[in-house]
């Protein structure tokens, strides 16, 4: 499996778009690594992890084919997660090509924020909208997708996933605390092993572990899937989701991720399991 970082950025981004601090300011004058758009990940070109506002601008950016992309797993609401108004765009109005039918997963929040801007609801040709449930994996072409609960919004059942393809498997676990119980019962009781596993660092180097995750939760973490079996001295382990409130730039996040063994991802980080 390929995992691309499309954006790495939490709601607001780096710059965010109405803020002068120091570590805007940095990353406005230094570009390159220092700027973040809205956290979004492609899985082997046929796969979005979340659909944030700078989804367009991402296709742009990168090489990748998006009438190709079959699938759109969705953590959960909140609007760096979720742009559900681009979904119009698949009307037939707007496409002079065929179309398939692209899926979207996600919580009781995203099929409603969906619904709201797609004509005849879930029964629209083009799009098809699947409820993801905690526990209940879900079969995408060759793929299984493991939905799990995250720690965040308590307003909605916000979820983090597993993708398992051909012997493979990764986790990508953002917007969340340290995880549920009910989660590490789940990968002890199944064996999952990862070979990349990719945190929630919203808060950088301080601690959170309620609603997000910095480095020392994810220290915490690692410990718990390595005890687990879960993961080993092969996984590699990537965080990610960043906020300008962390109060670093790339570099220094580098450094500090790298001296518990971590990568810091960047716009455009691409890594092969
Ligand atoms: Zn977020
Ligand atoms: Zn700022
Ligand atoms: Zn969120």
């Amino acid at each position: 499996m390929k995992l691309q970082y499309l954006g790495t950025g939490a709601a607001e981004g780096i710059p965010a778009i109405f803020c002068s601090c120091a570590v805007c300011e940095e990353a406005r004058k230094k570009r390159g690594k220092n700027i973040r758009t809205r956290s979004q990940a492609l899985v082997d070109g046929v796969m979005l992890l979340d659909f944030p506002p700078d989804t367009y601008a991402h296709y742009l950016a990168y090489d990748f084919y998006f009438p190709g992309i079959r699938h759109v797993l969705v953590t959960h609401s909140h609007m760096d997660h979720f742009s559900p108004a681009e979904f119009e765009l698949r009307r037939p109005d707007f496409i002079t090509s065929p179309l398939d039918t692209l899926n979207i997963y996600g919580n009781s929040a995203v099929e409603a924020a969906l619904m709201k801007h797609i004509e005849n609801g879930p029964s629209a040709p083009y799009l098809r909208f699947t409820r993801a449930c905690p526990f209940e994996p879900l079969d995408l072409s060759g793929y299984t997708v493991i939905p799990f609960p995250a720690l965040h919004d308590r307003s909605e059942e916000c979820l983090f996933y597993a993708v398992t393809h051909e012997g493979k498997a990764l986790l990508y676990a953002h917007d969340t605390g340290i995880f549920p119980e009910p989660v590490w019962d789940y990968i002890a009781k199944t064996g999952l092993r990862f070979n990349l596993v990719s945190l929630d660092c919203t808060v950088m180097i301080e601690k959170d572990g309620t609603n997000h995750m910095g480095i020392p939760d994810n220290v915490e973490v690692r410990s718990r899937l390595v005890s687990l079996g879960a993961a080993d001295k092969n996984t590699v382990f990537i965080v990610n989701h960043f906020s300008h409130n962390g109060g670093l730039n790339h570099d220094l996040l580098s450094q500090e991720a790298a001296k518990e063994g971590f990568i810091a991802a960047y716009d455009g980080l691409e890594t092969v399991l």
